[in-house]
Formats: structure tokens, sequence, C-alpha cells
């Protein structure tokens, strides 16, 4: 060991560590090679981080352009707090004087024998905390940096369910990792962001390793570094530093057919070409949803809705006018929308009533969703009709099918396609036509 002791802090003691000893930190990793590393933002804009565990590892891992053990602590609790480019550490003792640490953004802690706890979750490997400046003034953001094939494990139990057939977990765990690699692979192009993903439905819902699960595992083991790349028809076996993985976006319920990326974010991405139609979740819990909006409802939504994202370029200069002064009538929908294979609508046409003239604002069926609330109204796929009810005055009923955007795989029909017999294979083939399976490590 080519460590130099140089002192002592609350109890516990300071190491420096030459450079090549600096990432030598055991961790628990699994048995198999795992050489991927996933940042996930476990939390933003907190002024405060708790972190509790067990043999904390503290590295200030700028000051001396190396990692530098500023702690290594027995102790159990430690509070950071942000402060433009410093971090300041509370070690925090039920029976000694609590300490300080003057450190430079950011942090690492690492734990060699753990879990980290934040938030009353435990998370492997190590946590780093970044402060970062922003309208709030300056906050903590807290990431944890994990194996990708531990992350896949905690991922199961919050993103779908451990007791589903093998096969469709194991199908969800193929898409969960090749959004992930998509995602790492983004980010080390971009090189500005000091994490890949957000913990929430931003991107995958992640509540670290309070949820990991034999039947999480084995889905991981068995579906190990197996990831989905767009078909360009390029030799199978081609290199592994080359194989591009695919966006694999997935969601819960399709209502009878997914949707292409370009229809729901106005870009397109490879290895999705085609919408498939699936009949796996038309007997599932999520397929039927229907909802009640009176006319302020939408109304506020929409004014809402332009407020936080702008105002469609279709619409007349003086929309913010109508939409203040004026009063919404009606909503009609293009004949073609109806004649659609999928019964997903492009666009609503909202009629409205202002300066003695009939206005009417398009608005794209995608983000009607998104205004009123993708969790309240499901789906694009929808219709509605009006209804007159005594607890909102003069209202539409809405009534439609699936839940989630709909783009490549339908959740609860890859949960049925398992039940059914078909394999993991199987069912990515059906949702991801236009992508391969391969094994990247
Ligand atoms: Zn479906």
């Amino acid at each position: 060991m080519t460590r130099r002791l140089v002192g002592s802090v609350l109890g516990g003691v300071l190491f420096i560590i030459s450079p090549s000893h600096a990432h030598a930190t055991p961790s628990p990793q699994p048995a198999a090679p795992n050489p991927i590393e996933i940042r996930v933002r476990i939390a933003e804009k907190t002024p405060r981080v708790l972190i509790r565990g067990f043999d904390l590892r503290i590295l200030d891992t700028q000051r001396w352009g190396l990692q530098m053990a500023a702690a290594i602590d027995k102790t159990s609790e430690w509070e950071f707090y942000c402060n433009g480019t410093q971090i300041q550490a509370k070690a925090l003792h039920s029976n000694r004087q609590p300490s300080v640490l003057n450190l430079k953004s950011p942090v690492s802690i690492q734990t060699p024998g753990g879990f980290l706890h934040f938030r009353g979750q435990p998370y492997r490997n190590e946590i780093r905390i970044h402060s970062s400046a922003n309208t709030h003034g300056t906050t903590c953001e807290v990431v944890n940096h994990v194996g990708l094939e531990k992350y896949l494990d905690g991922l199961v139990n919050s993103e779908f369910s451990s007791k589903w057939h093998e096969e469709s977990i194991a199908a969800q765990v193929v898409a969960a990792r090749t959004y992930a690699y998509y995602q790492i692979l983004e980010n080390k192009k971009k090189k500005v962001s000091h994490f890949d993903v957000d913990a929430t439905t931003k991107d995958q819902v992640y509540d670290g390793s309070l949820r990991e699960d034999f039947h999480a595992s084995r889905a991981v083991e068995k579906s190990w570094g197996k990831v989905l790349i767009a078909n360009t028809g390029t030799h199978p076996n081609s290199r592994i530093d080359t194989a591009q993985p695919i966006k694999a976006f997935y969601h819960s319920t399709c209502g009878g057919m997914t949707e292409l990326p370009q229809a729901v974010w106005s870009a397109s991405y490879p290895g999705f070409k085609k919408r498939v139609t699936c009949s796996y979740c038309n007997q599932t819990p999520r397929f039927f949803w229907q909802l009640d909006l009176s006319v302020s409802d939408i109304a506020e939504a929409i004014i809402r809705g332009i407020k936080d994202e702008g105002m469609p370029s279709s619409w007349p200069k003086n929309a913010s006018q109508i939409l203040k002064g004026g009063k919404l009538m009606d909503l009609r929908m293009q004949s073609a929308e109806l004649a659609k294979v999928g019964g997903r609508v492009e666009e609503v046409i909202l009629i409205w009533f202002y300066d003695n003239q009939v206005w009417e604002l398009p608005i794209t069926g995608v983000y009607l969703r998104n205004w009123i609330g993708p969790t309240r109204f499901r789906s694009t796929v929808f219709q509605w009709m009006p209804h007159q009810s005594t607890s909102l005055g003069k209202a539409w009923q809405f009534y439609g099918k699936g839940y989630g955007h709909g783009v490549g795989m339908c959740q609860w029909g890859a949960k049925v396609m398992g039940e059914k017999g078909f394999k993991m294979e199987e069912i990515l083939k059906f949702y991801y036509p236009d992508a391969v399976l391969r094994k990247l490590w």
C-alpha cells in the first residue's frame, strides 16, 4: 500500500491515496464482468444532503488533482451543504462534537462494505454530490455512480414487476439496459453533463437497491450484456465499439398499436421505422380509460401549457388575447383522423369565440395530453362526446385506449406475450422490429 497517513479526522483517519490506487476502493460488484458504469441523478435542487453508511470514504476529487480521502470514518452519518464551488461536510455524531470539512465540488462518497443510504433508500458503489448554481441560488445535485447491470437489478420492481413471467421481465430488462446504454453514449459524446439518466419518469424510475430481489437479479443475469442495435443491414458481427444501441423507449399499454418517436417528440431515432399492431394488451388493466373535463379544465390547461412551452406556430398573432378574453366553445376533429388505423389523434381543433368571431386553434394530440396531464389523459388514442355534468357544467367525456406515449415496447403486452409462451427474443423482435439483439458484454 502506498498511501501516506497524514492526520486524523473525527476519530476516523485522513489518507492521501496515490493516483495508482485512487480507484482501487473495493465495491460490491457482481461476479460476471460489467465494464459499464452509469451515473444516475437521484436528486437535484436540494440545499442539504444527508448520507448514512458504514465505513464511509469521503473523497475531495478536485483539490489536488487526484482523489483524496478527506475522511475515512466509521461514523454513520454526514451532512453536506452546497455553497458556490464549495461543499461543506459535517459529521453527525451522537456521542462526539460535530466537525466540519470544507471541500471542493464535486465530492465523492464511497463505501467499500455496503450501501450508502440517502432519503431512506440504499445505493451501491458511490454517490457524488455536485454543487450547482441555478435560479434558486446554489443547490446540490446528487448522482449515484453504479454498475449498469446492478442499476438494472434495482430498476425491475420500480419500472415493472419481478412477479411477471421470466421471459417478459428479461425482455423489459433488455429494453431498460438499451435505453440506459444509449443515454450513457449520448452523454459521452456531449461531454457536458455529470449524469446519464434521471431516476424519475423523465428517464427510468430507480429507487437504488431498495426493490432488488432474486427474480429481478435472475432476469438481469439471463440477459446480461444484451442490447438492441439499430438494424442498419451491416454485418451482424460488427465490432462492439461501433454498435449503436437504439433509444429503446417503452410504455405501459399501447392500446392496440404502437407509435413512432417522430409523432411524439418531432424527432426520429434510428431503429424505429414501423408501428406495430398489438392485440396482447387488450385484456389488461390499463387498456381503457375515461376522463370528464369541463370547459374551464381544458381552457386553463391550454393557457398554462402556452405559458410553459410557448404558442404553436400555426396560431394567429392575437391568440393570447383570444385565450384570455374569449371562451372555449367546442372541440373538433378532422374527419381524416377518424379513418386512421390505430386511432391516435394527431390534431384537435379548439373552437374559441372572441370579439364576435369564431377562431380555430389547432393543437396536437400529444400537446393536449401533456398539457392536461399525461397521467390523467392517458394516451393519444381517444375520442370524446359532449357531456352535461351536474358538477362540471358544460363538459366533454373523453374515452381512450392505452397508457403512455406508445413508442417501443408495450409493457402489458409484453407481460401477456411471456405468459403465452413467447421467448425474450421473440417479444423484443415483435415490439422492436427494426432492431437486432446483440450481446455486447
Ligand atoms: Zn399493446
